[in-house]
């Protein structure tokens, strides 16, 4: 028999209200169920709400470095149950061995330094324009997170939501993706193990409109961090606006690869293979277009071709895989629906374009490593995010040419210049119009200590990660001072 899952409210494992659950199965084999977890609907989401809300009044007067030790726990239970996570996380959906390892490492690491931001939490001071007069900043929490997540990283994007939340003073109602509720799960006991005092984290499992919109809408609900499509985050965007409540979105990407005439060339091809194909495809800074300059477009194209077509699918449990299914059915289907239209719109596919047909690999969403080349600016292939083990060659004449066709995109989430040439990189820097830029790199890479995010409609103008994600969770507050023991009147009693 499966395991079953119970929502997390106010410190108790509890069923939904609804009576309802849900199956998770493993895309590799659909046969697999991974567990049985709640189907919750807007009551369940009340309740969560009802008992972050209580846990908030004990929680905000919490030190800070006292929130930090717990989260160093946290980061401890990990780094112990880094392999079982990752296979769990392999089990339910579907990247490989070596990518969810790594998936937990970005967890433990964002516990560590949200326990080193816990003694910071900087807030700047200045001197006040007036005498015996003190000025500065602090930092206090909103109240009650609210924290929507997508499925491709099952414990990185949570973490790098709950663990600031935490520290900075915020209690928690938390919603996993429903393809990975597991791993979700799994960090909530991690979090209710390492001490995490009562109703501080809620989760509750469930889908978009049945448990997403009810957090969204939840007026007891302070800001939401939400990460996910484009296309869900503009709608919460307009619904949370109604109230004015914050919201902090990471969104779609269309990032490109950009190839210059002076590049190493076995550089560039080691990291297009792993931009395009690591998590097949399915990451929000996934290379999905790869810009080619003239002069050794043909060359590059025969490298990559020789390599693409040697990618072994399968598994992300057998170590010899390299390249896993797509999370769901769904998903094996819009890359397919991607390649009929790319096919149709004239571009020439030039590899994979197929369910695969061994039988080994029938039992799974897997899907052929792709590439099309002959791709312009004005195709569906070229400006709409695939997410799925799809790459899109266009040519290019010249760095000038290269430039504006990367800039060519609704998105702006990662980019990447491979050249000798050190004008080049830092023009790439200034004018690539993305959050994140690489030089030398492929377009995925993030580091837990730095902001990340993207520009135009990868997001809100908010960024995750580093110190930058505290300013999401936390109110300024200004405090003067005056110890002058007289009025002293701003603007008027010093000019
Ligand atoms: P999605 O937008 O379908 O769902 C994301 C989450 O929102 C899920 O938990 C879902 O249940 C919930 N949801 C769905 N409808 C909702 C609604 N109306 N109100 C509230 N919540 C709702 O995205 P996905 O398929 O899970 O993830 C893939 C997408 O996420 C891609 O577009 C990818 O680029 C993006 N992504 C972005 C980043 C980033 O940091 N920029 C990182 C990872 C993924
Ligand atoms: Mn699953």
């Amino acid at each position: 028999m499966p395991e079953v899952f119970k929502n997390y409210i106010g410190g108790q494992w509890v069923e939904a209200s609804t009576g309802k659950t849900f199956e998770n199965r493993n895309p590799a084999n659909w046969e697999e169920v991974i567990g049985i977890f709640q189907k919750s609907g807007k009551e369940d989401v009340d309740k969560a709400v009802a008992a972050a809300k209580s846990a908030f009044n004990k929680w905000r007067l919490v030190p800070p470095p006292e929130r930090g030790k717990i989260l160093r726990r946290v980061g401890d239970l990990m780094v112990a149950r880094k392999e079982e996570l990752a296979q769990l996380m392999t089990r339910e959906m579907g990247k490989v061995i070596n990518e969810t390892r790594g998936d937990v490492q970005e967890g433990i690491d964002t516990a560590y330094y949200a326990e080193g931001e816990s003694r910071r939490l900087f807030a700047p001071a200045a001197p006040s324009e007036l005498p015996n007069k003190w000025a500065f900043t602090a930092r206090l929490p909103l109240g009650i997170a609210g924290i929507i997540c997508p499925w491709n990283f099952p414990m990185a994007i949570p973490t790098w939501k709950i663990f600031p939340a935490l520290v900075s003073g915020n209690t928690v109602v938390f919603k996993p993706a429903s393809d990975t509720p597991a791993t979700g799960h799994r960090l909530v006991e991690i979090l209710e193990e390492a001490g995490i005092p009562k109703g501080v984290v809620n989760l509750v499992h469930g889908g978009g409109s049945s448990v997403g919109i009810p957090i969204v809408e939840h007026p007891d609900i302070n800001v939401i961090s939400f990460t996910g499509s484009s296309k869900i985050g503009k709608e919460i965007a307009a619904k949370a606006g109604e109230s004015l409540k914050r919201v902090s979105l990471e969104l779609g990407g269309k990032n490109a690869q950009f190839v210059m005439n002076d590049a190493n060339l076995d550089l560039a091809l080691e990291g297009v293979l792993w931009g395009a194909y690591g998590t097949t495809g399915q990451r929000c800074t996934a290379t999905s277009r790869l810009i080619l300059h003239k002069d050794i477009h043909d060359k590059f194209i025969e490298m990559l071709l020789e390599r693409v077509k040697k990618l072994r699918l399968g598994n992300g449990l057998d170590p010899n895989s390299e390249v896993g299914p797509c999370v769901n059915k769904s998903q094996q289907q819009i890359v397919d629906e991607y390649v009929q239209i790319g096919k149709a719109e004239g571009a020439q596919l030039i590899c994979g374009g197929a369910i695969p047909e061994d039988p080994e690999l029938a039992q799974g969403w897997f899907y052929k490593p792709t590439v099309f080349s002959g791709v312009t600016r004005n195709m569906r292939i070229f400006k709409e995010e695939i997410f799925g083990p799809v790459l899109s060659i266009i040519k290019v004449n010249s760095f000038e040419d290269g430039l504006e066709t990367l800039n060519d995109s609704v998105y702006g989430l990662s980019s990447s210049l491979y050249t000798q040439d050190v004008n080049l990189a830092f023009r790439a820097v200034r004018d690539f119009q993305a959050g994140i830029t690489y030089i030398n790199g492929p377009t995925i890479g993030a580091e837990c200590h730095f902001p990340f995010g993207g520009v135009k409609e990868t997001g809100n103008g908010h960024r995750e990660g580093g110190w930058t994600v505290y300013d999401v969770f936390t109110e300024w507050k200004t405090v003067y001072v005056d110890f002058s023991g007289k009025l002293q009147r701003a603007q008027i009693d010093n000019y």
